[in-house]
């Protein structure tokens, strides 16, 4: 699976000429949000400039690129497609200049209306210029712009998206951030020693000594300016939907995701994976890196010892980069290895935090018996995926899913391990603390939280109802 992006914005108090270098820091605690691309835009006092480049964030600036980009207000983003091409015409901050000045918008997440959207405004003569979601969004943006204020227009912007979305936006020296009503992806307040920061995880706040302070709220719009906050709560759902994906593996474990230490909720999912799914084993590991935690929690629920059979190579690349079934299994093999001391005559429980196609699943369990482990259980903290997501995480077809439409044991078979345990969906979202209706489960249900033509959606959820408060 692929992740998607991340995002900070950040202001610092007049005449502070640090804000590239915090955001370059910040985008670096995000890093594992998306590796295709980096950019960041500044406002000097005078106009808007942007640097964006391919690759990892110390590819894609040098230190010159930061001196000459002195501020104190600007806004960042580190990319992973998940609508548009990989080039560099669709990396973020996408740049428009409008009739009134220039906008940089920066966003995570992916509309399921962005087709609808462009067409109506290709119909008005608005011309594109590339194929990505993020363009749509601005647009839309920049035409209710010219007939409101910045908080109307947004306010009619939020009720034409549909979809995951949170949005950083510079438009001269401030920084404008908003998040779906739904809360769909994560993003999160900070207080600097001279301004503010908002982020897409709280590990880009703590890179830079600062506190986090909260979550952006579902809905919330804030704006930062001259390293001072206003906040003002656009609109309220009954219920958010929170990706539960971000607290299985996508977030750091660090980080602080919907009021929720990531690590915490994971070492308590491990503990529930026991309790649901108990077996006698003289060691238990995790496949590196994705279910360290999880693992740890499963020793802890079970007092079976914790001791690493799989040595990651920390230099391979990710397997989803590579094309073609042949090249992932590859892969596998180049990025793990057995410790064959640690596994040999031994009753073994492997921890992942997913199985999305088995392919990996399969190669993981087959090298370890050819280890010389005695028995082989797998257990997950998560549930079977069972179907595609539409909000911005590059999961498989159903067809490519190797639980959709079969069996536990059916898969249990394929990837080759005595048993297999799946956490249950409530026992998750018990573990993490959250009300399951808070959170978005459609790739686990299939059922999504807004509506996808030919899936099935929870209408409830979709209604807004404005509320404001002045914070
Ligand atoms: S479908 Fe799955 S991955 Fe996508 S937003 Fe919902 S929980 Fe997250």
């Amino acid at each position: 699976m692929r992740e998607e992006c991340g995002i900070v914005g950040i202001s610092l108090e007049g005449g502070c000429g640090d804000a590239p270098v915090q955001l370059y820091y910040s985008l670096f605690a995000l890093q594992h949000r998306g590796q295709e691309s980096a950019g960041i835009s500044v406002h000097d006092g005078k106009g808007t400039r942007t640097k964006k480049g391919m690759g990892l964030v110390p590819q894609a600036f040098s230190k010159d690129d930061l001196i000459e980009l002195a501020s104190s207000t600007g806004i960042g983003h580190v990319r992973y497609s998940t609508t548009g091409a990989s080039s560099i015409e669709n990396a973020q901050p996408l740049v428009i200049n409008y009739r009134d000045g220039t906008l940089a918008l920066a966003h995570n997440g992916n509309l399921v209306n962005s087709q609808e959207l462009r067409y109506s405004l290709e119909t008005e003569k608005r011309i594109f210029l590339s194929d990505s979601d993020t363009e749509v969004i601005a647009q839309v943006f920049i035409k209710e712009l010219s007939k409101k204020d910045i908080i109307g227009a947004i306010k009619d912007v939020v009720r034409m998206l549909s979809g995951s979305y949170s949005i950083v936006m510079l438009i001269e020296d401030k920084v404008i951030a908003f998040r779906d009503p739904l809360g769909i992806k994560p993003f999160c307040i900070g207080k600097l020693d001279s301004g503010y920061i908002v982020a897409s995880e709280s590990s880009a706040i703590d890179v830079l000594n600062g506190v986090y302070l909260r979550d952006v709220k579902p809905g919330e719009l804030i704006i930062l300016q001259n390293g001072q906050m206003e906040t003002e709560q656009l609109y309220r759902l009954k219920h958010s939907a929170h990706c539960l994906f971000e607290h299985i593996y996508f977030s750091r474990a660090d980080s602080i995701l919907d009021g929720k230490l990531t690590y915490q909720s994971r070492i308590k999912v491990g503990e529930k994976l026991y309790e649901e799914h108990p077996i006698e084993a003289d060691i238990v590991f995790p496949v590196p890196d994705s279910g360290t935690t999880f693992a740890l929690g499963y020793s802890k629920g079970s007092n079976i010892p914790y001791l690493e059979g799989l040595m990651k190579n920390r230099y391979s690349v990710r397997t989803f980069i590579l094309p073609g079934q042949d090249m992932r299994e590859t892969a596998v093999r180049l990025k793990l290895n057995t410790i064959k001391a640690n596994v040999a005559g031994k009753r073994v429980v492997i921890v992942d935090d997913s199985i999305v196609r088995g392919t990996t699943s399969k190669h993981i369990v087959d090298m370890v018996r050819a280890a010389g482990a005695k028995e082989v259980h797998v257990r997950i903290g998560s549930p079977p995926i069972i179907a595609p997501c539409y909000l911005g995480i590059n999961i498989p077809t159903r067809y490519e899913l190797i639980a959709a439409n079969r069996t536990i044991h059916n898969v249990e078979t394929l990837i080759h391990t005595d048993t297999l345990g799946y956490v249950s969906l409530e026992g998750l979202v018990n573990s993490i603390g959250i009300l399951k209706e808070d959170f978005c489960t459609g790739c686990f249900t299939g059922i999504y939280p807004v509506e996808i033509p030919g899936e099935r959606c929870i209408v409830s959820q979709l209604k807004i109802t404005e509320f404001q408060e002045k914070q």
